[in-house]
């Protein structure tokens, strides 16, 4: 029987890193994927290829309007639809044959089949054939699976976020059941390509979670580009007959669409993997139940990433990862929950980090603002991204930043500094008197920073 330090189960973000860093830490790591291509869902069916359309969209979009404006014309623009999927489909396969690389380099042990824990310290992987293996430290890291809707049967043109990034045509008009972050990036690629997009969604607002203000301004600037939002629509069934999809919603006519995407949230990958063999308990939600040091309650039996509770995110997986194995290796490893940053990558990309507005009222936290819009920004101007505002909460007594959101170009980047400095517990004045070159984006931060005492200089 082969025997490893560590066995992970799972090849995504969370379980490669971990792969790596323990083998960094000088253990003899073994890891176990049902799927060919390493790097999970991030990689094959997520962040990456998602990305990667939504890029190639922005261009098609851009070759059409913005470039004219900087005078070039690049006459009439034509979609290579077979083209921006094969670019998509080797930007995946880059970035997993990258993880294979670092796995071969690291010395990571790899196998392939579905992983089951079959008694402490020992897993089975059922691949071509049974492998058992023997581990003093099991990981958990197999990640979650789009969450079914009750009512729809998802097959043929009812379809995930899996499906929807690789249909063969563009959609005359697809529904988009769920405004959260995949709804609306998927949303936007296929809006831009030429869908009619329509977004349901049962709350009465987009981007759950996320600040209620950046909310409403990123819906603004999306309704501008085409997309149609209609919220507080409880969907009720959706049906295809093969040519086409009739979604019904709780008093509204029937929507007949060509697609439709069900995106409403994701569930923890937890069956097949022998949990009840060794009695390692859920919680409320289905998910891995572990401490603060990623212990499952049983001994040996640890948990990280998307099947744990949490942002269902890759850098917070990332993160996980690293801490479990570091926490195993010197018993020190940490994550700080309340610095993840959560990024929408639409046009404008969306970005936030710590305390919403709301979440500080309802805390009974004092808070002071300060707002910056991008139209005020030199840069933001040079380079036709003026849409957007970025927003630095600060407590109201100790001037600590609580919460940074932003909406507008580059969001997704602009962020980091704000990451970084709450890290080390900036105040907003800290961020102000910081020096930002000029002309770039991240004047705007610096510019709302300055706002929080009512002395930004460009407005
Ligand atoms: P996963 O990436 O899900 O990996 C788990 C792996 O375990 C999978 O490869 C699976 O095949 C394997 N596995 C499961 N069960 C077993 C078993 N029994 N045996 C062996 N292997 C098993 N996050 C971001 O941070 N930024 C983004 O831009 C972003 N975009 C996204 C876009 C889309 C369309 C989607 C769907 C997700 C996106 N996410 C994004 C979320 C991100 O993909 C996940 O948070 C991240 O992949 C979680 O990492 P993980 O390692 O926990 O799990």
């Amino acid at each position: 029987m082969p025997k490893h330090d560590m066995v992970i189960i799972g090849a995504g973000p969370g379980g490669y890193v971990a792969a790596i860093r323990a083998a960094q830490l000088g253990f003899d790591v073994a890891c176990i994927e049902k799927e060919t291509a390493l790097g999970g869902t991030c990689v094959r069916v997520g962040c990456i290829p998602s990305k990667a359309l939504l890029e190639s969209s922005e261009h098609f979009v851009e070759a059409q309007t913005a470039l004219k404006e900087h005078g070039v014309d690049v006459g009439k623009v034509k979609l290579n639809f077979k083209q921006m999927h094969e670019r998509k489909d080797g930007v995946v396969k880059a970035n997993t044959d990258g993880v294979a690389f670092l796995f071969k380099k690291n010395k990571v042990t790899r196998y392939e089949g579905s992983g089951e824990i079959t008694a402490p310290g020992k897993v089975t992987v059922h691949g071509e054939e049974d492998t058992e293996l023997e581990a003093e430290h099991i990981i958990i890291a197999t990640g979650s699976s789009a969450a079914p809707l009750p009512n729809i049967e998802i097959g043929g043109l009812i379809g995930t976020s899996t499906e929807a990034l690789t249909y063969e045509k563009v959609p005359k008009h697809l529904v988009v059941i769920g405004a959260g972050v995949i709804g609306l990036e998927l949303g936007s690629v296929w809006n831009r390509l030429g869908a009619k997009v329509t977004v349901l969604e049962y709350l009465d607002r987009i981007l759950p979670g996320m600040d209620a203000e950046i909310a409403k301004e990123s819906q603004k600037i999306f309704k501008k580009q085409g997309l149609e939002f209609k919220l507080g629509s409880k969907v009720t069934g959706a049906t295809t007959d093969g040519k086409g999809c009739t979604v019904e919603v709780e008093g509204m006519d029937a929507i007949k669409c060509d697609r439709v995407l069900v995106s409403t949230g994701r569930k923890p990958n937890t069956e097949g993997l022998g949990l009840e063999n060794v009695g390692v308990k859920l919680d409320d939600k289905g998910r891995v139940k572990v401490n603060d040091q990623f212990q499952t309650n049983v001994k040996g039996i640890y948990a990280i990433g998307d099947v744990i509770e949490g942002p269902m995110l890759a850098h917070k997986a990332e993160e996980d990862g690293t801490a479990c194995v570091e926490l195993i290796k010197t018993g020190a490893g940490h994550v700080d929950y309340n610095l993840v940053p959560n990024i929408v990558y639409t046009d404008p990309e969306i970005a936030s980090v710590g305390k919403t507005e709301e979440e500080l009222k309802e805390a009974g936290i004092e808070y002071k603002k300060g707002v910056f819009p991008f139209m005020a920004n030199g840069r933001a101007r040079a380079l036709g991204h003026t849409e957007g505002k970025a927003k630095i909460l600060a407590d109201a007594t100790t001037d600590r930043v609580l919460g940074v959101h932003i909406v507008g170009h580059a969001a997704g980047d602009l962020i980091a500094e704000m990451v970084t400095s709450m890290a080390f517990s900036a105040s907003s004045e800290d961020v102000a008197r910081v020096v930002h070159a000029h002309p770039t984006l991240a004047e705007v931060v610096k510019e709302a920073a300055l706002a929080v005492e009512n002395r930004a200089i460009h407005i």
